[in-house]
């Protein structure tokens, strides 16, 4: 027979509404926390930035989001949507949509599958708790009120976009200039005629620096590849391209590993995020360890507290909102019993496995949850596992085409410029 659970989702950004529409379809009862008074998580744009622009203070009043005003999206629309629910042209017609088409996409897929009724809205969850086996204690709070209640299963859903990850660089200790992380932008203007080095190689980084270069005197990316020559950025007369930072120095100057060395007044993190539970319990059987959540069985359940106890949107570099509805079919499907996991001891081994194949590949600790380039080795496995189609190959290949082109500094006009590459694109 199938089972129904009483089960907690923390959060209502992709990974929560999905989570709960899937938990949902499977039988089971639901109940969304939302800290926010929106639901969309990292998509609803906040105007406040943090006082602390590195987020080294823990008790700083913490904004969840890190969208920036003038943020696109870096996949095209036909790869955000979900299996039977495609992104539509709402109000924002591009391919590559700016972040209000994308929040009124999930507001829309929320009132579609009656899940508004489920979020309690501005309620943070402050701590999660196994108290007997199979009970889970979910502490919130709601206007500086807290209530204790009690579930069968929590699914975290609380995002990975909020806790800064810093480049470690050497004599930064001494440098006199600013110093920002990218989940404190949102407009160019506080960088009116400044000198500033971007440290990062992803999409962000690169977006960010031509938003700041409108204003900003010079823009120097630095990435971590070392056989960066130094150059300016197609189109940019004020953009350059550098290899890794060497060292910086007390008066105000950084040297690249070019050779080269400027005087700048603001280094510029966009060196990605930690993961961050803090309402989380769990006598240290899960932790985060370099940017390591472990144990996870397929970067979703920790096998000594499953299945009651899972986790949506670990890994990344894939198209993760089909990656977050098959975790979730999973997860609604373990737990009405439809879907078995392997034993606990089974599931370790197939974790410690995967850190040793790591290990042998030498890849660093804190790439555990990069899937690339294996991101559809993953999404297949989990469709398979919950007797679903595969992803069509027509979305994987305008994900690699994608990949592809946002990979290159210089394909900054991509999104404007983007055809889709398959027949039936649109
Ligand atoms: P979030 O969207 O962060 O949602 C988490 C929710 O949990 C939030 O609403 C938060 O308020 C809530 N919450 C947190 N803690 C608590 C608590 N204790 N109690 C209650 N509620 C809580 N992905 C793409 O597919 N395409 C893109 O183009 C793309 N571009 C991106 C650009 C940037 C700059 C960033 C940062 C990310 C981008 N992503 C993109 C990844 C994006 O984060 C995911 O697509 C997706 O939004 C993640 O959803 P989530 O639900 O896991 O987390």
């Amino acid at each position: 027979m199938r089972q129904s659970v009483k089960a907690a989702v923390i959060g209502a950004g992709v990974a929560g509404l999905v989570a709960a529409r899937e938990l949902q379809r499977e039988g089971h009862r639901v109940t969304i926390f939302e800290k926010s008074h929106r639901l969309g998580g990292s998509w609803v744009y906040d105007p406040r930035v943090e006082d602390d622009p590195l987020g080294f203070d823990s008790d700083r009043e913490i904004v969840h989001s890190s969208v920036y005003l003038s943020l696109r999206t870096n996949l095209p629309r036909h790869i955000m949507g979900f299996s039977d629910y495609p992104f539509r042209k709402i109000g924002d017609p591009r391919n590559f949509p700016g972040h209000e088409e994308v929040v009124s996409f999930l507001n829309e897929f929320a009132r579609e599958f009656g899940l508004i009724e489920l979020i309690r809205l501005e309620t943070e969850v402050v701590r999660v708790e196994a108290v007997v086996d199979s009970v889970w204690v979910v502490e919130s709070r709601t206007s500086g009120v807290s209530l204790e209640e009690v579930f069968e299963a929590v699914v975290v859903c609380n995002g990975h976009h909020t806790e800064p990850r810093l480049a470690n660089l050497p004599g930064i200790e001494r440098w006199p200039g600013k110093q920002v992380h990218s989940h404190n932008y949102r407009i160019p203007e506080p960088f009116r005629d400044q000198v500033v080095i971007m440290i990062g190689d992803g999409p962000s980084a690169h977006d960010i620096s031509r938003d700041i270069a409108t204003v900003a005197k010079e823009v120097h990316l630095s990435s971590r590849s070392p056989d960066v020559e130094v150059s300016k950025l197609n189109n940019h007369n004020n953009v350059w391209q550098h290899s890794k930072i060497d060292q910086a120095y007390e008066d105000g100057t950084v040297s690249f590993q070019d050779g080269i060395s400027i005087r700048a007044d603001v280094i510029f993190h966009s060196t990605g995020y930690k993961y961050h539970f803090p309402f989380l319990r769990t006598n240290g059987i899960v932790s985060v360890e370099d940017n390591r959540v472990g144990p996870l069985y397929k970067h979703v359940f920790p096998p000594q507290l499953s299945p009651q106890l899972s986790f949506i949107g670990i890994p990344y570099r894939a198209i993760l909102f089909r990656m977050m509805e098959l975790q979730s079919k999973w997860i609604a499907q373990v737990l009405s019993g439809k879907v078995h996991l392997p034993s606990k001891e089974e599931m370790l081994a197939d974790v410690q496995q995967h850190y040793q194949r790591m290990e042998e590949c030498g890849i660093p600790k804190h790439h555990t949850h990069r899937l690339h380039p294996n991101e559809f080795e993953y999404l297949d496995w989990l469709a398979a596992q919950v007797g679903v189609l595969p992803v069509e190959e027509r979305l994987r290949e305008i994900y690699w085409q994608v990949y592809q082109t946002t990979s290159s500094p210089t394909g900054h006009t991509f999104r404007d410029e983007w055809v889709c590459p398959t027949q039936n694109g649109n």
